[in-house]
């Protein structure tokens, strides 16, 4: 890096955006899409999967947000909220280290999702609602974008950018 140039802004990212088996179920649910092309070449990604990092395994039962205790409860009445909370802070502590305050998170997800959620009854039926994940990065500050975001994601780089030659 020459002297004064400015590091790479990183973003963090879901790891099973990346094809990286840590879902639940241990498919791969790879997102395809220019954007993310060119952030990779860039090496602007690092990936967490919050779930795997708190040491659950992968395959592991579905988990769902109990809307009346906001307890996360696996299909089989476990309850995780410990290992989610853990999860969630330690992809917090990732975002500290790297100075990140950009994220990419998988819709939906107990963890990861940032605009809708399961309902906590294990019938399919989505909610508004974010994950434990995305909830701790956004109280610190961190904005937190989806795969039906992800161009105002691109939108908000091209607006640091722009921010950060302009000083
Ligand atoms: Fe993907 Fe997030 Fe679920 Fe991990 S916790 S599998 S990164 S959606």
């Amino acid at each position: 890096m020459k002297i004064n140039e400015q590091p790479i802004e990183k973003i963090l990212i879901s790891a099973c955006f990346l094809g990286e088996r840590v879902r639940y179920n241990g498919e791969v649910k790879l997102l395809v899409s220019v954007l993310l092309q060119k952030w990779q070449k860039q090496g602007r990604l690092l990936s967490v999967c919050p779930e795997v990092i708190s040491g659950l395994p992968v395959p592991r039962p579905a988990a769902e947000i109990d809307q009346m205790t906001k307890k996360v409860i696996t299909i089989e009445s476990i309850d995780v909220t410990e290992q989610f909370d853990k999860g969630a802070e330690l992809a917090l502590r990732l975002c500290r280290r790297h100075n990140i305050r950009l994220a990419l998170l998988k819709e939906s997800s107990p963890s990861c999702g940032s605009k809708t959620i399961y309902d906590g009854t294990f019938s399919q039926q989505k909610i508004i609602g974010e994950g434990v994940t995305t909830k701790l990065l956004r109280e610190h500050g961190i904005k937190v974008f989806s795969e039906s975001s992800i161009k105002e994601l691109a939108e908000q780089i091209d607006k640091e950018a722009l921010f950060v030659s302009a000083k």
